[in-house]
């Protein structure tokens, strides 16, 4: 499984429609400071359902949409998709080429889309479960998030394991049997 295409529009400071084509292997990005590279993952991971505003260095999820600059005018969606290649079935669902679109507006409607079907964040979310590739997993390192690892407590790192080791799944999956 490798990234394939990353399509943004509206996202931070991509007003336009940007396409990054990704070949297997090492593709490293390289800018002058503030000039989107963070933002380049912050897609990423915001594509795979991340929830969390802070995390994504905004206050509230309406700052992922492009504010506006001296001579554009702000947007009023913000829209990312992800192409995978599948061909070695990581992502347990048959398709060789999976797409992943998320879209967010102002109103703070938002839009899930698998291979171009509406669907729910958990159908996301479920099948990033155990890939590596979740936006909780460790193939996304964020400025800051070493320090984080070393210095957080014994329970909170043991979790960072298990999610490394794919046991996540199954805990979820317990916990959620538990409480039927
Ligand atoms: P560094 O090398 O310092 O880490 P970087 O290349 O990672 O920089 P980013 O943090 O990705 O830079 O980009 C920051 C830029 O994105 C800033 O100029 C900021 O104004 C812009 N930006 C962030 N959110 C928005 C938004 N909603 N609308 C417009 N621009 C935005
Ligand atoms: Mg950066």
């Amino acid at each position: 499984m490798y990234l394939k295409r990353l399509e943004v529009i509206g996202f931070k400071s991509f007003a336009e429609r940007v396409g990054i084509d990704f070949v297997s292997g090492v593709t490293a990005v390289v800018g002058p400071n503030g000039s989107g590279k963070s933002n380049v993952t912050d897609a990423i991971r915001w594509v795979l359902g991340e929830q969390s505003a802070k995390s994504l260095r905004g206050a509230k999820m309406e700052d992922v949409i492009f504010a506006g600059s001296e001579s554009r005018k702000p947007l009023n969606f913000a829209e990312v998709s992800l192409v995978l290649d599948n061909e070695d079935e990581r992502l347990p669902i048959p398709y060789n080429e999976v797409s992943v679109t998320r879209r967010v507006y102002r109103s703070g409607e938002s839009e899930y889309l698998l291979n171009k079907q509406a669907c729910r964040l958990k159908d996301i979310t479920d099948l990033f479960l155990d890939s590596g590739l979740g936006k909780e997993a460790f193939s996304i390192i964020s400025q800051g998030r070493v320090d984080e690892i070393l210095n957080s407590k014994p329970d909170d790192r043991r979790a960072i394991f298990e999610e490394a080791a794919g046991v996540l799944k199954y805990k979820k999956r317990r916990k959620k049997a538990e409480h039927k």
